[in-house]
């Protein structure tokens, strides 16, 4: 093989984290190929709410503008629904007119690709990646079969692995494994009334979260969970429990949309990943967006990850003085590895643990009631969830003291028995929930130290 690489970066995948990385190399000069298996606009029910923290990174990247002319609709906070109560929190955002978005996905990528493909250095081809070239132990780029069946190949002085969820390239770059921990299924709602206009709501009542927000000018997108690893079968059934069980917790408002969207029949299944970020530190080759890491969808935080991870991993990448010098792109890969977690962990932890509170009736009540009670208690949890903060501590201690704030709310109530079980076996019950995703993003000593004790004391 010619042992001059064709390109500076080559990126597999043009999807959220795909397109903008490419976008911001390309505009910063960097010659940039992207293979992409299919440039059509996609149908997908994932990647819709943008958080106001990750129109920031956007903005840093000069991306912005991707988020025009796809009638994008502003979302400002979130309502909480538990039980027949509500009530909303805005985001508080200090900068002036921030707000989150939410989208048609496809029509989002769709306009990132548009913009990478009108940058003059990056070339975009429609093809399917099959494997990476290695030569001693480096990465030098990409087979493909183009399409008249020819193999090509791809050189390039590192490669970007993006493609995706279902990535079938990590397997050799990462050392976690990807867990399926549930299913989300998705409907469009047509001329729905939210309650909270231009909110996320999160429906907590029954057995697993629901989720509604605005994508359209008279679109919402309704999530509905199903837990565990076997996606819900399609048929009688399953329209029965949409219609009667999910149906009977639905505001009211929504819900005259809601029955016509499962009448209607059109819906979408797609499993949710957990997957801590732990990659394998190979020359010539780094992970990036949703094969690198993933988390509950719940907080919608994904393509804000991704953006945050584009920005550092583009900004490591820029620092490189010398592009011949494999050693310094393997270092500016190593840095952005390294520094990752400062960025994502909070929106990791959160997803997860959030995720988890859903599974437990008293966890569900212990948030709802210490969010409810506002000033401090909803607005810093909130800024998390924005990731307008990314303070993992102040994440932490929040979510601790939304247990400690149940056991207090169970102690006081006029309930009978049994009162100090139920609220040891929360505050159990949170430690078990949030000590490995702490584990995951690089805990302090200290953390360890006290997780080791929560854990012994909260068997
Ligand atoms: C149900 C659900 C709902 C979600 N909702 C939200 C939300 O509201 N907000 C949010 O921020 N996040 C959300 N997420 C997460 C978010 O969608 C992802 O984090 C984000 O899309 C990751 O971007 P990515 O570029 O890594 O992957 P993708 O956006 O999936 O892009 C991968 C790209 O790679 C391409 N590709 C794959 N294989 C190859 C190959 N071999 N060769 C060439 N190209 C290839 C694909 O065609 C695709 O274009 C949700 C996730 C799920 C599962």
């Amino acid at each position: 093989m010619n042992s001059t690489p064709s390109y500076d970066v080559c990126i597999i995948g043009a999807g959220v984290a795909g397109a903008a990385m490419a976008a911001y190399l390309g505009k910063n000069g960097k010659k940039v190929v992207v293979i992409e298996k299919s440039l059509a606009e996609m149908d997908r029910i994932l990647g819709e709410l943008l958080q106001p923290g990750g129109v920031q990174m956007l903005k840093k990247m000069g991306l912005e503008h991707c988020l025009e002319n796809i009638d994008a609709q502003p979302v400002v906070g979130y309502g909480m629904f538990l039980d027949g109560k509500s009530f909303q929190i805005g985001y508080q955002a200090k900068e002036k007119g921030l707000t989150g978005f939410g989208f048609r996905n496809g029509k989002f990528v769709q306009n990132l690709r548009a913009y990478m493909q009108s940058i003059p250095n990056i070339t975009v081809i429609e093809a399917t990646a099959q494997s990476l070239i290695e030569e001693g132990g480096i990465v030098k780029g990409v087979n493909y079969t183009n399409h008249e069946d020819i193999p090509v190949q791809l050189t390039a002085r590192i490669t970007i692995v993006c493609d995706g969820a279902l990535s079938i390239f990590r397997q050799q770059l990462s050392a976690s494994e990807k867990k399926i921990t549930g299913y989300f299924l998705g409907l469009v709602l047509e001329n729905c009334i939210l309650p909270y206009p231009n909110h996320g709501h999160v429906i907590m009542s029954g057995t697993s979260p629901i989720l509604l927000y605005p994508i359209t000018s008279t679109g919402t997108r309704a999530l509905i969970d199903f837990q565990g690893d076997q996606a819900p079968r399609m048929g009688e059934e399953l329209k029965q429990h949409l219609l009667n069980k999910i149906g009977a917790v639905i505001p009211e408002s929504a819900k005259p949309s809601y029955i016509n969207a499962v009448n209607a029949g059109k819906y979408k299944v797609f499993p949710n990943h957990r997957l801590p970020a732990h990659p394998v530190l190979k020359k010539g080759v780094v992970l990036l967006g949703d094969s690198l890491n993933m988390r509950h969808p719940l907080t919608g935080g994904g393509m804000t990850a991704a953006f945050s991870d584009s920005y550092n991993l583009g900004n490591c990448l820029l620092e490189v003085k010398d592009w011949w010098n494999a050693k310094e792109i393997e270092l500016a890969v190593k840095k952005f590895y390294d520094t990752k977690t400062t960025q994502t962990a909070s929106i990791n932890i959160l997803a997860d643990a959030l995720y988890g509170v859903m599974t437990s009736q008293d966890l569900k009540e212990a948030c709802y009631s210490y969010l409810m009670q506002g000033g401090l208690k909803a607005s810093e949890p909130v800024s998390i969830l924005s990731v307008l903060s990314r303070d993992k501590e102040m994440l932490q201690r929040h979510f601790f003291a939304v247990a400690f704030h149940g056991a207090g709310n169970i102690m006081r109530s006029k309930s009978g028995g049994g009162k100090i079980k139920r609220s040891y076996r929360m505050i159990k019950d949170a430690i078990h929930i949030i000590s490995p995703l702490l584990l995951h993003e690089r805990p302090t000593w200290l953390m360890k130290s006290l997780l080791k004790v929560g854990k012994k004391v909260f068997r």
